[in-house]
């Protein structure tokens, strides 16, 4: 209203609403009256009365009130300034007019901009005497005067609106601030309703002004009007609660209605708000109970005292009955409860009672519960919690717990099955251990909980290995195995992979030469489907692989042999054939005698395939009868000597003579043959061949010692094997099919005697047999 800069006072029809309706009410009073404005106080209004009480000679609008009135300003100056400080009305009761001549009291009313007391409603009345004189007939006596005036000043400052509405265009004759806050672009007074609220006439205002003003009192609570905040704003919904009433005068014309409205739309739209949220708590709390109510986990709530205010199905389902009534000392008497252990659980410590007397968040807390209808006492987990209201206090507790049978059980199972399978193990390790066949045991993680005794034989370990994994132990066999030990790795690397497939894994050893197989398989947790045990079982092949190495040996030396004698007796053959032809019959004689030879030779070969067929079939008859084992030798020697010019073959025979045992004399000769033919065959260079037959005992053993290559101590455990040939006797330099010795063996054997190696070395071998000597009057037959 004051311009910033020099105070001065702008035109009025810029001025805020107060100050403008103020003014109004100045021109109007029959009391002295201004308006203040400012800081400064300013005069900015005055009328007649109060230019008489200050003797103002000419217009003073815009100056100070101090200069106006510096008798007064002692007391008026700090009033004022109060008033625009706190904002409230205030009054004074003794000021002198400048002059001196009158005194007077005084009202100061707080007039707002924007809700901040800027200017002051000043409104003086004499006290003495000689003013009341100086009053018009018609003016208003004393108290009255003062009643009006407090009346009007009340109605100024009131916060609902007010505003005198006169004749049929309800046209407004005075409005208080509030009212004029309702149009705040143009001045209310001497505009009509219509001008002012053009929205409202279509909603039945102007109709419900014409009710009031025929003299029927209207009274609307919080009723919705669309109304604009301003002339140029949207009409929008407001609410307002009003009383429309009548002001009735003597001319019909001049009748009126006294309007209060007091704008109610922020409280209703809070109702209005509130009502909306209660509705969506409302809603949101029957979702959750419903949610609550289906949940297939237990849940309950209860209040401070323990007392259950909500429960779903599920908990109603445990407990076996409706809501169970608890209290914080009685859930345990309420709930049945028990610990897993099935000791008694105190009250104080169930989990909903720590929750609500202590706050407490338990979790996973394990507890039997017993049902109230069929008595069993059901294992359950709870969890619980306190429960808080909006202040921070307890308010309760929630718990939710759920039915634990089923996993009990499976847990209880999975735990038997898993025994089991453990003691199944224990069973088999206990087997294994004691076997005589190479075994280890794995844990599923494949580290070794059993090697038995001929595992560590066979990998010669002679630290438990118990512990180590796998992949540990094929580092430790590594330097055992041969150059194709590659494959090994594989083991160590995909254990598992191998342990299912259930491969056979051939393993070969070459310190001492071995072929092992090894055969796996896992041991399964029924429950878990997890390994448990791997079992690895190593068979020893490597007598079935030298045995197939030695047929393939056999079929391309007896191959060879077969052919060597066949060969030389087609090529005598021929031979003769043309020495005949010729007429040389001394030199087709002589090859004659080769042809004999070599067929002789051939038939000894056939012989000896035919005894070793025979012997494996089980038919080797013998025909036993008393003979005298040194004349047996005796033949033997005399015609070996005859086949040899480069050996001295001798033979002694040890007295008493005859030696007499009881045998089959034809196969007893193969066995002499065999060893003498051996002993000049394996002495290439000649030399003394000695054979001896003495008596120990009760047994007659024979020796044949030659001076010839001797054995390779590699060869000595498997010379008496069927296709065995010593390696220092290869196929090239000595013919033979490396059956002799095992027919041998065997005729000796069913004579009940033994043939072995005593002795060999560089200067030769002997080869000795003992046979059981005839008990007098014993007889002999077949076999
Ligand atoms: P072969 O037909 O090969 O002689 P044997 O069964 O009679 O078959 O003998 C088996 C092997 O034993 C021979 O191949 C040879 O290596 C070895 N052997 C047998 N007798 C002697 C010996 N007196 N001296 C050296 N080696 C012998």
């Amino acid at each position: 209203m004051n311009d910033k800069s020099g105070g001065r006072l702008r035109p009025r029809e810029e001025w805020p609403p107060a100050p403008r309706i103020a003014a109004d009410l100045c021109a109007t009073s029959p009391l002295p009256t201004c308006v203040l404005w400012g800081e400064e106080h300013l005069v900015a209004v005055y009328n007649k009365g109060f230019a008489q009480a200050l003797a103002l000679s000419q217009p003073s609008y815009g100056q100070p009130v101090r200069d106006l009135w510096p008798t007064a300003w002692p007391d008026l100056g700090p009033t004022l300034t109060r008033v625009l400080r706190y904002g409230e009305a205030a009054t004074l009761d003794s000021l002198t007019s400048e002059g001196g001549a009158a005194s007077f009291q005084a009202i100061c009313t707080p007039l707002r901009d924007h809700g901040t007391a800027r200017g002051v409603h000043l409104t003086l009345w004499k006290t003495t005497q000689e003013v009341a004189n100086h009053q018009s007939p018609a003016a208003i006596s004393g108290p009255d005067q003062r009643e009006l005036l407090l009346l009007r000043q009340a109605m100024q400052e009131a916060p609902a609106a007010i505003a005198v509405l006169r004749g049929p265009q309800h046209r407004v004759e005075l409005a208080n601030a509030a009212y004029q806050a309702m149009a705040p672009d143009i001045d209310v007074v001497g505009q009509t309703v219509a001008q002012l609220f053009p929205e409202t006439i279509e909603q039945g205002f102007g109709q419900l002004l014409d009710h009031a003003r025929a003299g029927h009192p209207v009274t609307v609570t919080d009723a919705p009007i669309m109304l604009r905040r301003s002339a140029k704003g949207p009409p929008r919904q407001r609410f307002f609660t009003y009383t429309f009433s009548p002001m009735c005068d003597a001319d019909e014309q001049g009748a009126g209605v006294l309007v209060t409205a007091h704008e109610t739309t922020e409280g209703v739209q809070s109702r209005h708000r509130a009502e909306q949220l209660a509705a969506e708590v409302e809603a949101e709390r029957t979702r959750l109970r419903q949610v609550i109510e289906v949940s297939p986990e237990a849940i309950a709530l209860a209040d401070t005292t323990g007392q259950i205010v909500l429960s779903n199905a599920a908990a109603r389902a445990i407990w076996g009955q409706d809501n169970p009534v608890a209290d914080a000392t009685g859930y345990q008497e309420t709930f049945g409860a028990c610990r897993m252990n099935g000791a008694p659980y105190p009250s104080e410590e169930l989990p909903l009672a720590r929750s609500i007397l202590h706050c407490e968040v338990v979790t996973n807390e394990r507890l039997y519960i017993r049902n109230r209808t069929t008595g069993m006492m059901i294992p359950v987990l709870v969890n619980s919690a306190p429960l808080f209201n909006s202040t921070g206090e307890t308010s309760g507790g929630v718990v939710i717990f759920q039915d634990i049978s089923a996993e009990l059980e499976m847990g209880r199972a999975r735990e038997e099955a898993h025994h089991a399978a453990t003691a199944r193990a224990a069973e088999l390790e206990a087997v294994l251990s004691g076997m005589a066949e190479p075994a280890i045991v794995y844990n599923g993680d494949w580290q070794v909980t059993l090697a038995n005794r001929a595992a560590h034989d066979l990998f010669r370990w002679e630290e438990p290995v118990e512990g180590l994994h796998v992949s540990e132990l094929v580092e430790q066999v590594r330097a055992d195995l041969g150059p194709d030990s590659a494959h090994l790795a594989h083991i160590a690397r995909s254990a598992d992979q191998l342990a299912n497939s259930g491969e056979a894994l051939e393993m070969r050893f070459v310190h001492p030469p071995r072929v092992m197989i090894r055969r796996s398989s896992t041991m399964y947790d029924p429950a878990t489907g997890a390994a448990v045990a791997h079992i690895a079982l190593f068979q020893d092949v490597t007598a079935e692989r030298v045995a197939a190495q030695e047929k393939d040996d056999f079929l391309s030396v007896a191959s060879h042999e077969l052919k060597t004698p066949l060969t030389s007796l087609r090529g005598m053959a021929q031979v003769a054939q043309r020495r005949l032809s010729r007429g040389e019959t001394e030199r087709t004689l002589e090859s004659l005698r080769v042809v004999l030879e070599q067929a002789t030779r051939l038939g000894d070969l056939i012989d000896d395939l035919l005894d070793v067929s025979r012997i494996q079939a089980g038919h080797l008859p013998l025909e036993r009868v008393p003979l005298d084992l040194g004349a047996l030798v005796y033949s033997a020697v005399e015609r070996h000597q005859a086949t040899t010019e480069r050996h001295q073959i001798t033979a002694r025979v040890v007295q008493p003579r005859p030696v007499t045992i009881t045998g089959d004399a034809g196969r007893l000769a193969q066995v002499l043959d065999n060893l003498l033919s051996n002993a000049v065959k394996y002495s290439p260079q000649g030399g003394e061949i000695q054979v001896t037959c003495s008596c120990v005992d009760s047994s007659a053993v024979v020796r044949v010692r030659d001076q010839g290559i001797g054995i390779d101590p590699a060869g000595h455990g498997l010379l008496f094997e069927r296709f065995y040939r010593a390696h220092n006797a290869s196929v090239n330099n000595f013919a033979g099919l490396g059956v002799g010795l095992w027919i041998s063996r065997q005729i000796v054997e069913r004579h009940a005697g033994q043939l072995w190696l005593d002795v060999t070395d560089a200067s030769g071998s002997t080869f000795a047999f003992r046979l059981p000597l005839a008990q007098p009057g014993s007889q002999a037959g077949d076999q």
